[in-house]
């Protein structure tokens, strides 16, 4: 079982920058989303947990958000290729 916070605490989007890592309740337009998520990218791609992050949401099939630097349709992917390779 995973200790979500243990893996956390050290991460990049624990502090004013988690506004970048989901969508907002309101529309989001590609543009924004794409800006939205390059700068979330940028702070995962420096973060101490990274691969933590992205193992974690995997496992757990987190459905929102940027997670260890992959967005929600990237995640799945990886996923259906993670099952395809060990079928
Ligand atoms: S990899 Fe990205 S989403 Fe994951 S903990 Fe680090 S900053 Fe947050």
């Amino acid at each position: 079982m995973y200790d979500e916070l243990m893996w956390r605490a050290g991460a990049e989007c624990q502090t004013d920058n988690a506004v970048y890592f989901y969508a907002p309740s309101h529309f989001e337009r590609k543009p924004e989303k794409d800006l939205r998520e390059g700068i979330a990218r940028s702070l995962c791609r420096k973060c101490k947990v990274k691969e933590q992050c992205l193992n974690y949401s995997i496992a757990v099939e987190e459905s929102h958000g940027i997670w260890g630097g992959l967005n929600e349709l990237e995640r799945k992917r990886l996923l259906r290729s993670m099952r395809a390779q060990s079928a």
